[in-house]
């Protein structure tokens, strides 16, 4: 039997070329309700040819290869039920996307979305949010919570764009990570959807679902980090981490996933922990999933070709 090749994580991210938005993918001729029907369709299947529990080899027998192809054969399925993921956070540059991403700390990418739209028109550019006066910084970011520390954050992480990288966001995580409020994960975030360099995003949805699916036994997310990166090819992480984060927040949810409307269930050895009705998991599903819009106001034309619906603006609901 041919060896499953597996690739180790080496920590900084690298350069791959790809563009900084997933290009638009259409899922034409699938409308949301086809292919919520056809999703529901394949779990219930799975459910019916055989226990979807019986198809995911008990903890601690699975084999290393084997782990590999049941983390990689995921990853494949999801790409399939998400064709359009892409990063929730609305941006039209890099400068605009790490602002966004520190905003995002504590609270919805939906939210950030609705806020941001008032900020980067009276601060377009990190010379002029540098400038701004603290207090109507503040006032806008009220919605975001925490809105005192995050302003200081977006205003300290301004001035130091402007005072020491000419006014850009740079494209390395070493710089990225002495940036106010700029962590790993942030720094990841900017690194895979503005530079398309490969990164991997270790936020609340993705520790949980990897530890369902028992990728990994880590609990520290730069340990969860590095060990799910071995289990894939480099080039697969920033579109990984769409997979999952849109799986946390759609389907696999904290505290009730919908088991009985998931497509991944016969991979899944947590199956079970949540609805396994289907015609009550179907009820639990969010967003697009669910016939609801999406976080961004903004999305890429590939999620609205796929019948997703914009986010409304702040105050519409
Ligand atoms: S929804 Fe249920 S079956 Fe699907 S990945 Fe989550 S725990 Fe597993």
């Amino acid at each position: 039997m041919k060896k499953e090749p597996v690739v180790r994580a080496s920590g900084a991210a690298e350069g791959t070329g790809t563009s900084a938005e997933k290009p638009a993918q259409a899922a034409a001729g699938k409308p949301a309700a086809k292919r919520r029907a056809a999703g529901a369709k394949r779990a219930a299947g799975a459910e019916k040819s055989a226990p979807a529990r019986a198809a995911v080899e008990p903890a601690g027998s699975e084999s290393r290869t084997a782990l590999v192809r049941r983390a990689r054969r995921i990853n494949r399925e999801l790409a399939e039920v998400f064709p359009y993921a892409h990063p929730e956070l609305d941006f039209e540059n890099p400068f605009q996307l790490v602002v966004a991403t520190v905003l995002s700390a504590q609270t919805t990418d939906l939210r950030v979305n609705q806020t941001t739209p008032a900020l980067f028109a009276k601060y377009p550019t990190p010379e002029d949010l540098a400038a701004a006066d603290p207090e109507e910084v503040e006032e806008i970011l009220r919605p975001t919570g925490f809105f005192r520390a995050k302003t200081r954050s977006v205003i300290g992480l301004s001035k130091v764009l402007a005072e020491d990288f000419g006014g850009e966001v740079p494209g390395r995580l070493e710089d990225l990570v002495k940036l106010p409020g700029v962590g790993r994960k942030t720094a990841f975030v900017v690194l895979g959807n503005a530079f398309g360099r490969p990164g991997i995003t270790v936020d609340t949805h993705f520790q949980r679902l990897v530890r369902r699916w028992k990728w990994t036994e880590e609990t520290d997310p730069d340990k969860i980090e590095a060990a799910v990166g071995a289990l894939f090819p480099k080039s697969d992480w920033t579109d990984l981490s769409h997979h999952v984060i849109w799986h946390g927040r759609r389907i696999c949810h904290a505290r009730r996933p919908a088991c009985g409307a998931c497509p991944i269930a016969p991979l899944c050895p947590a199956y079970g922990e949540g609805e396994t009705d289907p015609e009550k998991a179907e009820k639990l599903l969010k967003y697009e999933k669910g016939g609801f819009p999406g976080q961004r106001l903004k999305p890429p034309q590939a999620y609205l070709d796929a019948g997703g619906r914009p986010a409304p603006p702040l105050g519409a609901g």
